[in-house]
């Protein structure tokens, strides 16, 4: 059974407001999640009884973090649908594990004339590292456009991929509108004329079990910190045929087997790609959070946020001047502009009553373009809030209203 009130109640600062004596109500978890204290605690039983290097030394405290390390590795293998741990590197975020595919493949690969495929709502971390490794190989960035409803079709990937089509970057939900992407037909569709895929699943995984396996996604990325677990962990999931081929990336210790001046040779995976000291910490904390949320009824958490999104939707679509941008009913981020209002204005008038919430282009500038928008306002919901806290929002932004 999913209780809400249970669940709200292992999380410190839901319980404290994020701000010592102020009760905010927290509707950013779309940024970043708050941290069950279970996480919070394996962090902190990490640091105060553990606490050595890993892959490295000769003593008990190494081989024991080294072992819970990979153990980590095993537990996000698992919760991803991955075939192999080999498949899990370690990254800082869902960012660094693109740029790593960008540097590491598509620079290898990408020769002049080969098209990479992007979508309008990419989030800048699918869009930049893309546009970087482009300008290195000459190969050409392609967009797909977004339709007026926030919504990405099939048919536009289609209609972009052609035989120099090489990769294709796409998110599997937005971070702006909570729009899920045809993932799993444009991955079919961009195999048939040989294109690799790479999901974005920063999003995602917080939210819906993921298989990377079924979904035949070459490249899986996402962040730990949005989904309960620290900032400074990430992972990008490869199949193992690709990572093999790719060549490492940062330089360092860890990731060599025999280091001379006349040749360097190189780990296996997944330690090719992770030089120097890694944050080991963070690691086992995510997997920690993954065993969380697995214990969790997830089917019932998400129908609970699906709840609040609605609540609020249903409540705020009837308030005139506020617009609300390509609504998703199975989404958990309502995303809204007040007209002639100025988004920060909007954010500014509710943090001062206490909600704390998104303002601005949410690192989606060309979306923002398509839109004809500056920025919005985006209100997220996650499993520790609450019907009252929807609420309170509401209130808060009729209030804002008649300020402004
Ligand atoms: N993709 C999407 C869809 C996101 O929402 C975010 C974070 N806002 C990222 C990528 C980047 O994640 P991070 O900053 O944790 O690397």
């Amino acid at each position: 059974m999913f209780d809400p009130l249970a669940v709200r109640a292992q999380f410190p600062a839901v319980q404290n407001g994020s701000h010592d004596d102020e009760c905010t109500v927290y509707l950013d978890s779309a940024a970043t999640t708050h941290k069950p204290q279970i996480v919070i605690d394996a962090i902190t039983h990490y640091y105060s009884q553990q606490n050595a290097n890993v892959h490295r030394g000769s003593h008990r405290l190494t081989a024991k973090a080294t072992e819970q390390f990979e153990q980590a590795r095993d537990t996000v293998a698992t919760f991803i649908g991955a075939t192999s741990s080999k498949e899990i590197v370690w990254t800082r975020g869902a960012t660094e594990a693109i740029n790593l595919v960008a540097q590491s493949y598509a620079r290898t690969m990408l020769t002049e004339g080969d098209e990479i495929v992007i979508g309008e709502m990419e989030h800048h971390a699918n869009i930049v590292p893309w546009q970087i490794v482009a300008e290195q190989t000459g190969a050409t960035i392609v967009k797909v456009p977004m339709h007026p409803d926030c919504t990405m079709k099939v048919e536009d990937y289609q209609s972009a991929f052609n035989a120099n089509t090489k990769i294709v970057a796409i998110g599997h939900v937005s971070n702006v509108t909570g729009t899920h992407q045809p993932i799993e037909q444009v991955i079919a569709l961009a195999h048939d004329i040989g294109a690799v895929v790479l999901v974005d699943g920063a999003q995602a995984v917080a939210h819906e079990n993921v298989d990377v396996t079924a979904l035949d996604a070459d490249f899986y990325v996402f962040s730990g910190h949005k989904m309960f677990a620290p900032t400074g962990i990430g992972v990008l999931y490869g199949k193992q045929s690709l990572l093999d081929s790719m060549p490492v990336w940062h330089g360092g210790g860890k990731m060599v087997t025999k280091v001379s001046f006349d040749k360097t040779t190189f780990n296996d995976l997944p330690g090719k790609f992770e030089a120097g000291t890694p944050n080991t910490a963070g690691a086992i904390a995510l997997a920690t959070a993954i065993e969380w949320l697995n214990n969790l009824d997830r089917a019932a958490s998400e129908a609970h946020i699906k709840r609040l999104q609605n609540r609020a939707y249903t409540k705020l679509s009837t308030v005139d001047d506020i617009s609300i941008i390509g609504y998703q009913a199975d989404a958990s981020v309502l995303t809204f502009v007040v007209d002639g209002v100025h988004h920060q204005d909007v954010a500014t008038l509710l943090d001062q009553q206490g909600i704390a919430l998104r303002a601005g282009h949410h690192c989606a500038h060309p979306m923002m373009d398509a839109l004809g928008v500056k920025g919005t306002v985006r209100a997220s919901f996650a499993i520790y809030n609450t019907v009252e806290e929807v609420d309170a929002f509401v209130s808060a932004v009729i209030k804002a209203l008649d300020i402004l």
